[in-house]
């Protein structure tokens, strides 16, 4: 996951995935080269849920877990069922020179097959093409917390959990026609605690957020800002903060 973030966000990005080459002269002419990438298995793209699922099933849920490896150098001993996950995995390739021809085979099933001239990382490459919105999801939730001098594995869900307001539970308002995915980071929402409505800090605009994107890129709970609705199941989003001005002032009509 933090190769996936560091090629689409660094310039240097390539330098991130992890890679071999070998290559074999004789008598001082190049004969052939062996090169390991990171590839996708098959061009299926992945589910839209990838992203939350690699979170509960390896970091319980909390990207908190994902974010501290970065203090040991990102090692993760998971990772090659982690790439599976994410259908990802190392492959490899092969190119033989004779003179001035190049003929280009990949490792498919445990043999060597033909395959038209392979550009380097060409295959990740087109993973992150195809897998456009996994890209997003993962740049928005990782870009604010890894930086230069920044390692923030703070959970937003706990942050949120102090602008419940008991009175604003107990009016028993839900969303009507709750959006199925976070307008930022289009992460699917059915997956997240909090969801809200708020509006941006940089845009005079509202959004409906995941709670990392409501922390993170929104202007803050509260009145004429931003609602807090929590995932009740079944779809439904029970509003549970931000509706009165202040949780002391009572008689505040809300938004
Ligand atoms: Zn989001």
């Amino acid at each position: 996951m933090l190769t996936l973030f560091f090629t689409v966000t660094q310039e240097t990005g390539a330098l991130y995935v992890p890679t071999y080459t070998l290559a074999i002269q004789n008598e001082g002419e190049l004969r052939r080269i062996y090169i390991g990438e990171l590839s996708s298995l098959d061009d299926n793209p992945i589910s839209a849920d990838a992203f939350t699922n690699v979170l509960s099933n390896y970091y319980e849920g909390d990207i908190g877990m994902l974010v501290m490896t970065m203090t040991w150098g990102g090692y993760e001993a998971r990772d090659i069922d982690i790439l599976e996950d994410l259908n990802l995995g190392y492959g490899s390739f092969r190119c033989d020179a004779q003179g001035d021809e190049r003929q280009f085979y990949r490792m498919k099933n445990r043999r060597w097959r033909q395959v038209p001239a392979l550009q380097p990382f060409g295959e990740l490459k087109s993973y992150l093409e195809r897998n456009e919105r996994l890209v997003r999801i993962i740049a928005h939730k990782l870009g604010p917390r890894i930086g230069p001098g920044i390692c923030d594995g703070s959970r937003a869900d706990r942050q949120l959990e102090d602008h419940v307001d008991p009175l604003t539970v107990k009016q028993g308002k839900y969303y009507i026609d709750p959006p199925n995915e976070c307008d930022i980071c289009s992460i699917p929402l059915s997956g997240e605690t909090f969801m809200s409505d708020t509006r941006l800090k940089e845009h005079d605009a509202a959004a409906n957020m995941c709670a990392d994107c409501t922390i993170y890129y929104g202007a803050g709970i509260g009145w004429g800002v931003g609602q807090l609705y929590r995932n009740e199941g079944d779809g439904k989003w029970l509003l549970v903060g931000g509706f009165f001005g202040a949780k002391d002032d009572d008689d505040s009509t809300g938004p």
